[in-house]
């Protein structure tokens, strides 16, 4: 396969008015989402598509670095140029020209991994196979995938409970929240949505939020009882309680509580991926679009099938594209169990308007009961709309802030 035309389209949703979230210490504004949609021509113009990572600027605040615009820029130029001369006959080859352009490693990861899906997506087309049958190198006839709501940024907590129970209504059988509001308020709420669902709903808690607090993060040793006082409550995973990259804190975190943990989604390679999974980590959230696509993920799918203390669940936080790009990793490998399946609207049951995150598909997906029917048609199996291009024009800035009292 030979490329000859790489697009990046940098988009934005609009959230209007910008919405603020009080946490202890603070208040997070939401201004809108960003999208990197990438597209990609062969030279016998087929065209495949992937998404951008959302963490080039959405993480901007943490992670320090790289814009969406500089993304766009090196891969329209430096990654295209070196691809355009170059013969892809394994995903292999796309990796091999990448790194020896010695991009930014996070950059590096990210634009492996958009050529990769776009690469798969293009292959499942010329070979008539969905993406996930070329991955498990068999025929595969998934199951509907399951998948559980992600929503709960930062809300009072009779907010997150009441979120908790619409979702259950809607047939989801698990929920994933982010706290952050204060040690007691944040045991409190737990108690809360587990007293509001039962114990039928699985419910997992997103800590990223806890070292996001400014001078209030909380240290070591509030986490480790804070996991104590949640262990009466069986939370189904506590994720990213730890900075990335710590690994050593992990690992203590690991050793001392009982709970699961979970995380992935910030570590910038599949290198560290893979060390996070020696922690002590129970659940590995790998994502395409950050660690090098298709392969850098299948990878650490295969380094976690056969251990029994811990699984691949992926990440999964933009827009339909994305969900169904890491859909095809799960529906390749069935000792994943779900998808994370984050729920946007204007209502109550979503986190803040994010339209894009549909609109990126002409169909609307199948989704019944908590669960997705994995498109079995050619490569990623959908339709890219492409007047989004046209319809989200990108707004410049960040698309959220912090401010801390
Ligand atoms: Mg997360």
């Amino acid at each position: 396969m030979r490329l000859s035309e790489v697009t990046v389209h940098t988009l934005s949703s609009p959230i209007k008015p910008s919405q603020d979230r009080r946490f202890y210490g603070g208040v997070r504004r939401l201004h809108k989402r960003d999208f990197v949609l990438v597209r990609v021509e062969t030279v016998d113009g087929l065209v495949g598509y992937a998404p951008g990572a959302a963490t080039s600027s959405a993480m901007r605040e943490y992670f320090d670095g790289t814009s969406h615009d500089n993304f766009a820029t090196l891969i329209e130029d430096q990654v295209r140029d070196a691809l355009a001369h170059t013969e892809i006959e394994t995903p292999e080859d796309i990796a091999k020209t990448i790194k020896a352009l010695d991009l930014p490693t996070k950059i590096e990861s990210e634009a492996i991994g958009v050529i990769d899906v776009a690469y798969y997506d293009i292959l499942g087309k010329q070979l008539g196979a969905p993406v996930y049958a070329l991955l498990a190198d068999r025929e595969v006839d998934p199951d509907p995938l399951e998948l559980y709501a992600s929503a709960g940024m930062y809300m009072e907590p009779k907010g997150y409970a009441e979120q908790a129970r619409i979702l259950q209504d809607r047939g989801f059988t698990a929920y994933k929240y982010r706290p952050g509001l204060g040690v007691e308020a944040d045991k409190r709420t737990l108690r809360l949505i587990r007293d509001t669902v039962g114990d039928e709903m699985d419910v997992m808690v997103d800590a990223h939020t806890w070292w996001k607090l400014g001078k209030n993060t909380y240290n070591f040793e509030q986490v480790v009882k804070l996991l104590d006082t949640f262990e009466k409550v069986n939370p189904y995973w506590v994720e990213e309680p730890v900075e990335p990259a710590d690994y050593d804190t992990y690992q203590r975190l690991a050793n001392q509580t009982a709970l699961p943990l979970a995380g992935g989604e910030s570590e910038e390679t599949v290198e560290g991926l893979l060390r996070l999974a020696e922690t002590g980590i129970s659940y590995l959230q790998g994502d395409t679009r950050h660690h090098a696509g298709f392969t850098g993920c299948w990878q650490a799918i295969r380094a976690c099938s056969d251990r029994e203390d811990i699984t691949f669940v992926p990440h999964n936080f933009g827009t339909q594209l994305g969900l169904i790009t890491n859909a095809h990793l799960i529906a390749a490998s069935p000792e994943s169990p779900m998808l994370e399946y984050p729920v946007f609207g204007e209502d109550k049951g979503g986190m803040y308007p994010f339209p894009l995150a549909e609109d990126i598909l002409h169909d609307e997906l199948q989704l019944e009961n908590g669960a997705l029917e994995v498109p079995n048609g050619p490569g990623l199996g959908v339709e890219v709309n492409e007047n989004v291009v046209e319809e989200y024009p990108y707004i410049e800035g960040a698309w959220t802030e912090f401010i801390y009292k």
